[in-house]
């Protein structure tokens, strides 16, 4: 392609929208354009660069055997009352009415589609299992869109969908797509990224793997054993907490006046926060009425995804009104709390084994010392719904945890039956009878890989692409084009590589050669080829390499060879 019939400008300033370098290289270099809020064009460079990535998806997906299929972006309302996310998923799916005043909604993912398209198809056990999978438009209307093209509305996915007849089967696929996944991050470019059990969230199911590329414009929050290899979303980390006091004492009220707060009590009485028991009550978001009080160590936070599973409902956190009769805020305690049909208790872990503890008396100014969970509350069950905390330890190894900042780059869910048997898809056994497939699904947003890979690979200099997924492998820069000879040289190289079927950017600009290696390096192709009257007296080119600014000279006679032996060897460096 030549640069300057190529669609898109470089632009110097850094757009004000733009915090994340990922986003303000690609703006910058004149990769995409913002059309609304979360709603981009693609421009030449980057359509080049998503059409690679797709490709790669596709590789990868038909090596574990997928079959490409493509499912409609448009879809009736009914299939979605089907599996009952028509009303459980809420203002960040798009619905609209058709000319017939038939409401549709704009799919955001498609387990419904993959079901209708193979339910009146897949009658019989032996044709189990497949996996379908698409490279399709999707549209969430995310409140929060942001990072160009890592959180936006409309966006591509490759999503698959696998059938099969056991959760043995299930899972041995499962492990099949999960490695494929790492392939493609790996061949795409990605460098420090990992799978992390996750929660299911509002895809359902019984098991769940996030990738998420390791980086700090990351919204997640990764738990990670330096030691072993233990990785977990904070949402479902769990560790182990060392134990602060087991001593028995008796049970014995004690005043603490307008002393309220963990802080307040535990310098009142002289106790750390960790000997203490502190209650988080929340309300559920449907139906006020209902309240949940966690009892949890005071030095710990309630991990509220884990609560929701926990309680099953969307939950807030409650204000509790002055003259409620059972909850005395800043004096809530487990012992003594009387009851309400509409309240639920939970007693994180954390207490299970803790002795002498400070916990409100459930009276105005008063606490009780020396509480004893096991002791002085024998009926109750004890779950896990703290948050990790800064010291919490592996649990499979003991190792103190760490955290890092995680974009999500990927998922797979182990579905379970929850599509085919709310969908009613059936399917005959070898014993001729029925039972309904177990599903898994598998999901990469495309342009979000596009974000991530620009996020990673950026330097101060703009973009630095992976061989894999470059617009362009080469960047031909002719230096003082306004040359005769320079010009005639140029044009005769452009044309060899085009021959050569080598991916080029000529920039047949008369411009500055400080404006030809500006933009050259804020595209970010691999190799930059220059030549210049001075190179040409040796009848030679000057090879820059983006990613380590290493220099080569080489000659002219040898240049195709050369630079088809350094793209294949960075492309194997990725692809092998
Ligand atoms: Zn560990």
């Amino acid at each position: 392609m030549i640069i300057s019939k190529m669609l898109g400008e470089r632009i110097k300033t850094v757009p004000s929208d733009a915090q994340n370098k990922g986003h303000i290289n690609l703006l910058r270099a004149g990769y995409i354009k913002q059309v609304a809020n979360g709603i981009y064009s693609l421009l030449p460079p980057a359509k080049l660069a998503i059409n690679k990535i797709e490709n790669i998806m596709r590789e990868e997906m038909n090596k574990i055997g997928g079959q490409e299929v493509l499912m409609p972006v448009v879809m009736p309302r009914e299939l979605w009352e089907e599996s009952g996310r028509y009303t459980s998923i809420g203002d960040e799916m798009a619905r609209f009415k058709d000319r017939t005043n038939h409401d549709m909604l704009l799919g955001m993912t498609h387990e419904e589609a993959a079901v209708h398209l193979a339910r009146n198809i897949v009658t019989s056990y032996s044709q189990l299992p497949f996996m379908i999978y698409q490279i399709q438009t999707k549209f969430r209307d995310e409140p929060r869109a942001r990072g160009g093209l890592i959180r936006v509305r409309e966006f591509t996915m490759k999503d698959g969908y696998s059938f099969h007849e056991t959760q043995a089967d299930l899972n041995a696929y499962y492990d099949k797509v999960l490695d494929s996944y790492m392939r493609i991050f790996k061949r795409i470019g990605m460098r420090n990224y990992v799978a992390v059990a996750s929660d299911t969230g509002m895809m359902g199911g019984s098991g769940a793997h996030e990738f998420m590329l390791l980086n700090p414009i990351g919204e997640d929050t990764i738990v990670l054993c330096p030691n072993c290899d233990y990785k977990a979303n904070m949402e479902v980390a769990t560790c182990k907490i060392d134990i602060y006091n087991t001593e028995v004492k008796e049970l014995k009220e004690v005043e603490t006046g307008d002393a309220k707060t963990i802080d307040e009590v535990g310098k009142l009485l002289n106790v750390d926060s960790k000997g203490t028991c502190k209650a988080v009550c929340y309300a559920d978001k449907k139906d006020d009425k209902k309240r949940i009080v966690v009892f949890i160590r005071g030095d710990l936070e309630v991990n509220e995804s884990k609560l929701k599973k926990v309680v099953g409902c969307e939950i807030y956190p409650l204000n509790i009104s002055p003259d409620d009769s059972i909850l005395h805020a800043g004096n809530i305690g487990p012992y003594n709390l009387g009851s309400d049909k509409n309240m639920i208790v939970v007693y994180d872990k954390s207490i299970e084994n803790e002795g002498n503890e400070v916990v409100g008396a459930n009276k105005p100014n008063y606490h009780f010392i020396n509480f004893n969970a096991k002791r002085d509350l024998p009926n109750a069950t004890f779950v896990d719904v703290a948050k990790v905390p800064a010291y919490g330890k592996c649990e499979f190894c003991g190792e103190t945890l760490t955290t890092s900042r995680g974009v999500e780059i990927g998922n797979i869910f182990k579905l379970g039956t929850k599509y085919t048997e709310t969908m009613n898809m059936k399917v005959l056994n070898k014993e001729g009878k029925t039972f309904n497939p177990i599903m898994g699904c598998y999901g990469i947003g495309v342009g979000r890989a596009l974000g991530c890979v620009a996020e990673e690979s950026s330097d101060d200099k703009g973009l630095v692409w992976p061989m894999t997924i470059t617009p362009f492998e080469v960047y031909l820069a002719p230096l003082s084009i306004n040359k005769e000879e320079v010009k005639t040289k140029a044009d005769e190289i452009y044309k060899q590589m085009l021959d050569n079927n080598i991916e080029v950017l000529y920039d047949d600009r008369n411009v500055s050669t400080g404006c030809k290696f500006a933009d050259s390096e804020l595209m970010g192709m691999p190799i930059r080829v220059c030549i210049s009257p001075r190179t040409l007296e040796n009848q030679s080119a000057e090879i820059t390499m983006r990613a380590t600014g290493e220099k080569t000279d080489v000659k002219l006679v040898d240049l195709i060879a050369f630079l088809k032996q350094t793209i294949q060897t960075e492309l194997d460096k990725l692809n092998k």
